[in-house]
This record gives C-alpha cells, structure tokens and sequence, in this order.
C-alpha cells in the first residue's frame, strides 16, 4: 500500500547511529540505509539443518534435509529421522505417495503436536523409536538404512531408497550479535512497546523473548503492529499510538 523499497538479497550487517540519532544500517553489499527507526525481524537468524553424521556421503543421492519435492518420492522405502513437527508431518504427506514410510526417532517419545503423533500411529507409517541411523549402505544410489535400537544387540537393516533427516536446525543471529542489543538466551529483549535495548530500533517476532512468549506467525504479526505504531509516535509525537480502526470512521 506504501510501496515500501526492497533490497533483497543481501544481509543487514552494521548499525550505527547518525548525529541525529537515526539508525544507519550498512548491508553485506555497502549500501546505508538511513531510517527514522528499525524493526528487528531477523527470526532466528540464518540457520542450518542440523546433520545426521551416519551417511553424510550420500547427500543429494539419497539423504536430504528437505523435501522440496514430495513427488521424488513417489513409491519410494522413505525414512524420515527426527521426532518433532517436520518429521512427523513429513513421515504423513510422504506415506501417502511413497511406498513405505519408517520414522526413526532415538527417543519414545516425540515433540510433535500430539493429534499429528496420533495420526502418524495409526495411519500405518513404520515406527522405530528409542533408535539412531548408525550408517547407510548403498553403491550409486542408497539401498538400506541401518538402525541400532537401544538395549538390541543387532542392527536393524531397513530397506531405504531415501532418507529424510528432520532434525532440527542450527540457528545463528550472525551480524546482530554485535549490535549491542541487550539478548537473553540468545532472543532480543523487549519491552511492552517492543523498543529494545537500543534507541530506535524495536524487534518483533521470533527474534524477540519475553516471559511467556509464544513463537508463532499471529504472535509476529501482532508484535510488528505495536514496533511500528510506537516508533511512529517516537517519529512524530503528534501521532496517536493507536489511531482507531477504520470501521470507527463511519
Ligand atoms: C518447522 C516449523 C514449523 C512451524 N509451523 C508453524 C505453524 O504451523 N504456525 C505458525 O504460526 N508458526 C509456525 N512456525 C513458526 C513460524 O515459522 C515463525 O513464528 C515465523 O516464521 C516467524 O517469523 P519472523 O518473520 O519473525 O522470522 P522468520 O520467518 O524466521 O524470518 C526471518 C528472516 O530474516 C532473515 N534474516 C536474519 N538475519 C538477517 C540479517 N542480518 N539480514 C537480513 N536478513 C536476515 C532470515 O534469513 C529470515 O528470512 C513454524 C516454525 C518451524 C521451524
């Protein structure tokens, strides 16, 4: 609606602040971006999936971390590791297009949301728990998967075209880390008008923590409301913090 300028592309690298008190962001390719004010929505920073260190010869020609194409895998013997959302969601859009699914989780239980478990427990998808992916075997192409389960003397050997390996990701704030914002447990702290440690620059989304806080995509759009109408009010003081709703007006 305010066509807002993009520059995508690249990383917001440096903060500094002008003689004035504005925010000066430099981006990884030089440019300074001059504002009034900033909001932190840098999330969890970049992150990396995390790896599965048994057979990491066969990424990209068997193992992936990702699945940006479910249809590869159509009538394939898919195994997903890992036991929270990504797993448990993965082992049930796969089992309807592959030709077996098994979930190897090292735990017994899974962090995944509880009807999702449910559903995966009786829709006939293969589940090995308390267990590790301890190698994989194949020539061009993978052909098994080897399972140790805790307290079996031997390896189960599960026959594998593909391994899915949802296991969670590495995340790094990278660049942020020296911006001289207050962090704790390494989330930006807020305060109720979502300003951080440092002048003109606010936060929202998962980037942020606070007692209590919940990272979800409302919860970010609702925090990115209340940066941005409070940083108006610092802008301009002759705004109102919250200018009412547009059905109020008629
Ligand atoms: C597996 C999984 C499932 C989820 N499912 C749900 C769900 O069902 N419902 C729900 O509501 N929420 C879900 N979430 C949570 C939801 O994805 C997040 O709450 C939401 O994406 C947070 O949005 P954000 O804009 O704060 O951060 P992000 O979406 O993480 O975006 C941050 C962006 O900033 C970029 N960035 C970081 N640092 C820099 C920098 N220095 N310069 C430039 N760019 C930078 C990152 O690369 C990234 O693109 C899920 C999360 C995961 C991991």
């Amino acid at each position: 609606m305010f066509a807002p300028r993009y520059l995508l592309g690249r990383q917001a690298v440096g903060l500094a602040h002008s003689g004035a008190g504005r925010p000066q962001i430099t981006l990884s390719d030089g440019t300074v971006v001059d504002a009034g004010a900033v909001v932190l929505t840098a999330g969890i920073g970049t992150f990396t999936p995390r790896t599965l260190p048994a057979g990491e010869e066969f990424l990209g020609r068997g193992l992936s971390y990702f699945v940006p194409d479910p249809g590869e895998h159509t009538d394939r013997d898919v195994v997903v590791v890992g036991g929270g959302d990504s797993a448990v969601d993965w082992a049930l859009a796969l089992h309807r297009i592959a030709r077996s699914v098994t979930l190897v989780h090292r735990r017994a239980t899974f962090r995944a949301h509880a009807a999702s478990v449910r559903e995966v427990q009786e829709c006939g998808v293969q589940i090995v728990t308390d267990a590790q992916v301890v190698a994989m075997v194949g020539d061009d192409a993978l052909r098994e998967t080897h399972v140790r389960v805790d307290g079996e003397d031997e390896v189960r050997v599960l026959k594998t075209d593909a391994v899915v390996a949802a296991l969670g990701f590495v995340s790094n704030l990278g660049p942020l880390l020296e911006w001289g914002i207050a962090l704790e447990r390494r989330a930006v702290v807020v305060d109720t008008r979502m300003r951080t440690t440092v002048d003109r620059i606010y936060a929202a989304g998962d980037v942020t923590g606070y007692p209590g806080k919940v990272r979800l995509m409302s919860v970010g759009f609702g925090e990115v409301a209340t940066a941005v109408n409070n940083a108006a009010v610092v802008l301009d003081p002759d705004l109102p913090l919250f200018p009412g709703h547009s059905t109020d007006a008629t």
